[in-house]
């Protein structure tokens, strides 16, 4: 944070907020705000104190319709713009959003239940930086040619999809926004986006920062619930692809309505990441010790809520009791308070169903014979804190064969476990039907490059965690995922191959 910005920021509504929402929200298609077909809106609540603060268009087909024709409308002269026109564009959006962090933050701390301190330092900074990749990317994206003979040449180019679908989650809602969004828009693609229930107006007041920077129709955003807008929209007839990160069980679903059109899916799905302490780490009780214990914190970031987060902790047992004590010890300083509040470390689960989900996790845990070693309660902050949506960051000791180790909480929730050899570590790392991320912790270099390679995972750390530069692939092996995000690999995702087979020679080719 900038050295002059409040310790607290001011709530919306609120004198001094950075950030005023609409009181309603309608659907964003051809360049203009729409009102929903149904004629329905829903509450859009912030989980900082339980209370709704606006209204969402409630979508439907006939809105999704509306958006995919608009969608079209726009693809001919977007389709055919220069990578450097389209980057161009992607980076003025990116210093627009950069000139309005501070409110775009606020946003999204105020409907997700985040720290501020993460969204202004870690969500925002990335999405910005991710249009900026896919400027640069595009631009520097060739072709081939392939000379067959002397006068025969394969040329290959790289083309758009045409309209695409995107349904995104709530935990990270500006940055799964913009993981799809700028790739897409790069390579030519113009989106029909439909945002979390939980979390659209994050999405919208970027939209009214950015919205005029493209043209009408080119981004529409499409408000609702799943079985409502996204169902509908992933079932399209008329888009070219769907990209989605959400749930497992959902991704399935994904999968069946695109089989009808044979159109290409990326799904970003759950996990179940191990984060692997070995025996070396605690050889001195210097700063990587440090830095190895902030990583065993690093399942309360973003209060669990993260595709990726380190919920199964295996610590060796030579080093289990002591490693195990000074990690609670810093489990314990985690401090847990008013989102805005830029000390504040962990905030508010997203929403009261996720509340839920969590606290009955909590109790799968002590039914199974796991140990609660700390935390294990909802958190009662006080005041009209009271009514949001806090859970104290608990850690439980057992065996991975539990539920608590096998099925994904999504909340601040550890399941720790202890191992002896090399060997042990990866086959209970690998004991799971996920493989989106995974850390490993070692002083020793080829310990972590064996570990790195062994793990069944589509992102391994060694030696940090949750870090997600543009430019490192990210997406699953096994049931997290297929495709990738991030890195300009992907922009194979949002585009076709043309292949233009030309040959230069004058003379009959022989056969008639
Ligand atoms: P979810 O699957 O319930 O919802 C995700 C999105 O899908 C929402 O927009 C929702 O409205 C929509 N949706 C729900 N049912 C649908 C249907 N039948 N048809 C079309 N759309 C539908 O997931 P969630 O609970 O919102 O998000 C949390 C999940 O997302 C976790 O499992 C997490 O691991 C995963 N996630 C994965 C990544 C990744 O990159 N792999 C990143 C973030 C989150």
């Amino acid at each position: 944070p900038a050295a002059d910005a409040p310790t607290v920021y001011a709530r919306p509504g609120e004198d001094g907020s950075v950030v005023s929402y609409r009181a309603r929200y309608d659907h964003y298609i051809g360049g203009k705000y729409v009102a929903p077909a149904s004629g329905q809106y829903f509450e859009d609540i912030t989980p900082v104190t339980g209370q709704g603060f606006c209204e969402i268009a409630r979508g439907t087909a006939p809105d999704v319709d509306r958006a995919v024709d608009a969608a079209w409308a726009a693809f001919p002269a977007w389709g055919k713009t220069s990578p450097a026109e389209r980057a161009v564009i992607l980076n003025k959006i990116a210093d627009r959003m950069e000139a309005n962090l501070e409110a775009l933050a606020v946003a999204e701390t105020w409907e997700n239940g985040k720290p501020v301190r993460e969204t202004l330092a870690a969500d925002l900074p990335l999405a910005i930086d991710h249009f900026r990749y896919f400027a640069g990317a595009i631009r520097a994206q060739e072709g081939g040619a392939a000379e067959l003979d002397q006068d025969t040449v394969a040329y290959h180019f790289h083309e758009p999809l045409g309209v695409v679908g995107q349904i995104i989650p709530w935990n990270f809602p500006i940055l799964m926004a913009v993981w799809k969004l700028a790739p897409a828009l790069a390579a030519g693609n113009c989106v029909v986006l439909k945002p979390a229930e939980q979390t659209p107006a994050s999405i919208h007041v970027l939209i009214d920062l950015i919205g005029d920077l493209l043209p009408d129709g080119v981004l529409n955003v499409v408000n609702g619930f799943g079985f409502e807008a996204g169902a509908p929209l992933a079932s399209h007839p008329r888009i070219r692809k769907i990209a989605f990160t959400g749930e497992t069980t959902t991704g399935r679903l994904i999968m069946q309505y695109a089989s009808e059109r044979l159109i290409p899916v990326t799904l970003e799905l759950g996990g179940k990441s191990p984060n692997i302490f070995f025996e070396d780490v605690a050889d001195a009780k210097d700063s990587f010790y440090d830095k190895a214990l902030e990583g065993f914190t690093f399942f309360a970031l973003n209060q669990g809520e993260v595709c990726t987060c380190p919920s199964r902790a295996l610590v060796q047992r030579s080093i289990y009791d002591g490693f195990v004590a000074d990690g609670l010890e810093r489990v314990g300083k985690v401090k847990q308070g008013d989102p805005l509040d830029l000390s504040t470390m962990i905030g508010a689960q997203a929403s009261n169903d996720q509340l839920e989900k969590i606290l009955s996790y909590i109790e799968i845990g002590k039914a199974e014979g796991a140990k609660l070693i700390t935390g294990g309660e909802r958190a009662d902050l006080g005041g009209d804190l009271a009514g949001g949506y806090y859970v104290q960051p608990t850690v439980f000791e057992g065996r991975n064969s539990m539920r608590i180790f096998q099925e994904e909480i999504f909340g601040p929730v550890l399941a720790l476990t202890s191992f002896d050899t090399y060997d042990d570590a990866i086959s209970i790392a690998n004991d799971t039907l996920y493989g989106l991320g995974a850390g490993v912790w070692s002083r020793n270099g080829s310990q972590l490059y064996r570990a790195g390679r062994a793990i069944e995972a589509g992102r391994v750390w060694s030696n940090t965690y949750h870090q997600y530069p543009a430019h490192a692939a990210f997406g699953g092996y096994k049931q997290s995922g297929i495709g990738r995000e991030n890195h300009k690999m992907m922009l194979d995702h949002y585009q076709q191959t043309k292949n233009l087979l030309v040959s230069y020679a004058d003379g009959p080719m022989g056969f008639f």
